[in-house]
C-alpha cells in the first residue's frame, strides 16, 4: 500500500518516514506525489484537524494517507496557543512572531511555566477506520530563547527531566522524546497489532 505523507515540513516527512515508513510499500510527501491538497483546519482539537487533513488526501487521491496536527499547549494561558499555534501572531508559520506574543502574553508569569507539545496523528485507509494517536511532551517555557536547533518554540521550551531547550538539543534526542514521535510510536504499536 502507498502512503501519502499529509504535510509539507521536512522535519515532521523525515521522522514520520522513519518510524512507520516500514509498514508501507512506499512514502511519499504530497510534493514528491504531485498532490496539491490545502485542507482547511476546522477543528477545535488537534485529532479532528488530523483527521480532515488525513481525509482530504485520502478522498483526493484513494491512496492511504498520514496527517499530524501539534502544537504547544501552556498552563498559564488555559491551554493557548492550542490549536492555533503555527498562526497564533496571525500569520501561518512565522516562528519569529509567534514568540514574541507568546513571551508578551507570559510577562510576568513566574518559573515554573508549565506546557506541553501535543502532537495527533491520524492514518486514513481505504475501506477501514480511520486510526487517530496523540503524543504529549510535557516541559517548560523558558524567559529568553537558547539554541538555534528545530523549528517554531523548540527555543523556548525545555522538556521535562532536560535542562536544554528543544532547540539546543540534537535532532535526535528530540525525536527520542518528542511529542510526534510518541505519537508516531504509538501508531507503530497499532499498525504492528494488526499484521
Ligand atoms: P501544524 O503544522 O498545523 O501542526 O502546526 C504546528 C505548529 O505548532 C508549528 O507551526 C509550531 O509553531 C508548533 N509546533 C508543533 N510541533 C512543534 C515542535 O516540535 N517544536 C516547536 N514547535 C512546534
Amino acid at each position: 500500500m502507498k502512503l501519502l505523507i499529509a504535510s509539507n515540513n521536512a522535519h515532521k516527512i523525515k521522522e514520520i518516514k522513519e518510524i512507520v515508513g516500514g509498514f508501507f510499500d512506499e512514502v511519499l510527501s504530497l510534493k514528491e506525489a504531485g498532490v496539491a491538497c490545502e485542507a482547511e483546519e476546522t477543528g477545535s482539537t488537534f485529532e479532528e484537524n488530523a483527521r480532515i487533513k488525513a481525509e482530504a488526501v485520502l478522498n483526493l487521491t484513494g491512496c492511504a494517507a498520514l496527517a499530524d496536527d501539534s502544537g504547544l499547549m501552556v498552563d498559564a494561558l488555559f491551554g493557548a496557543p492550542g490549536v492555533h499555534s503555527a498562526r497564533y501572531a496571525g500569520e501561518h508559520g512565522d516562528d519569529a512572531a509567534n514568540n514574541a506574543l507568546l513571551m508578551k502574553n507570559l510577562e510576568g508569569v513566574p518559573a515554573p511555566r508549565s506546557a506541553q507539545f501535543v502532537s495527533a496523528v491520524a492514518l486514513a485507509r481505504p475501506d477501514r477506520p480511520v486510526l487517530i494517536v496523540t503524543g504529549v511532551c510535557k516541559g517548560q517555557v523558558t524567559q529568553e530563547p537558547h539554541g538555534d536547533n528545530g523549528f517554531g518554540y523548540d527555543p523556548f521550551f525545555v522538556p521535562e527531566g532536560m535542562t536544554r531547550t528543544f532547540a539546543e538539543l540534537s535532532p535526535d534526542i528530540k525525536n527520542a522524546i518528542s511529542h510526534r514521535s510518541r505519537a508516531l510510536a504509538q501508531l507503530r504499536r497499532q499498525l504492528e497489532e494488526e499484521q
